[in-house]
């Protein structure tokens, strides 16, 4: 389960208070939106809980499971099972795709102190998964990412995610400009992977992609917090209302 509580996070090098007190429980299993307008902090929650450079935590607290996220590195929280998929994906001319995934995979069992897999056992591992996803074989030997439409990149950025078997999930969907296949393929992908034991946390700006996608909770988050939670029905009420309504019930 993911506990953030009264998260308080600055830009490092100004003196600029970007979330203000973010509250936010997922629990195991379940599939929360968070949605809001441009500029409100939702990247910034996403690339603070993965551990990225530039942010500064002033106060609050975010856990995964017993794991305090806050104290760890990078590769330590993605070993205990968060995952953050990547807006824009990498290029890695010269890395075929199949190795990439296996060095990830690898890496992560070695954090969690648990056997490499053998050649063998990964190839059995990534076909099957694959085949679910509706993954060509061909794509798999290519190099990671290069040339490859936006569809696959999508398709395969889910490839990782089933691989890597996270707990925690966090799609981070905004600003990509996802068109409606590249939505219908985060949806399935999404689906696919759901289980008791793992949750999603799905940005988004698009009301669209939660048709598909279907969540358990839906979140509004404007100016560093959330400001509204509710269920499916709130994110088409904000289809059709916008955000105004909820902002100025808020003051
Ligand atoms: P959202 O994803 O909801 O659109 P962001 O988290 O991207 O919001 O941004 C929240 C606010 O913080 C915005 O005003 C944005 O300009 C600012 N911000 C975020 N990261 C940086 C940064 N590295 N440098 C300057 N401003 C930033
Ligand atoms: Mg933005
Ligand atoms: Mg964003």
């Amino acid at each position: 389960m993911l506990n953030i509580k009264n998260l308080h996070v600055k830009l490092e090098d100004e003196d600029k208070q970007i979330l203000k007190g973010v509250d936010l429980t997922v629990p195991a299993g379940e599939v929360h939106a968070i949605m809001g307008p441009n500029g409100s902090g939702k990247s910034t929650l996403s690339y603070v809980l993965s551990g990225r450079d530039g942010y500064e935590v002033t106060e609050g607290e975010a856990s995964l499971d017993e794991h305090d996220l806050l104290d760890m590195e990078p590769e330590e929280r993605a070993a205990v099972g968060l995952f953050l998929a990547f807006q824009y994906p990498v290029e890695i001319p010269g890395v075929g795709n199949l190795t990439f995934l296996r060095t990830a995979v690898n890496a992560q069992r070695k954090a969690r102190g648990e056997e490499e897999l053998s050649s063998g056992e990964f190839l059995k591992v990534v076909r099957e998964k694959a085949k679910t996803l509706q993954i060509d074989a061909e794509m798999l030997k290519r190099p990671v990412n290069v040339g490859f439409s936006g569809g696959e990149k999508k398709r395969n950025e889910i490839l990782q995610m089933a691989m890597l078997e996270p707990k925690m999930c966090i799609l981070d969907e905004t600003d990509s400009g996802l068109d409606v296949d590249a939505m219908r393929l985060v949806a399935e992908g999404v689906n696919a992977l759901r289980s008791p034991e793992r949750s999603f946390l799905v940005i988004t700006h698009y009301q669209r992609l939660l048709d598909h996608i279907k969540p358990d909770v839906v979140h509004i988050m404007s100016n560093g917090r959330i400001i509204k939670t509710g269920g499916p029905e709130l994110a088409l009420e904000v289809e059709k209302n916008g955000y105004g309504d909820l902002l100025a019930e808020v003051g």
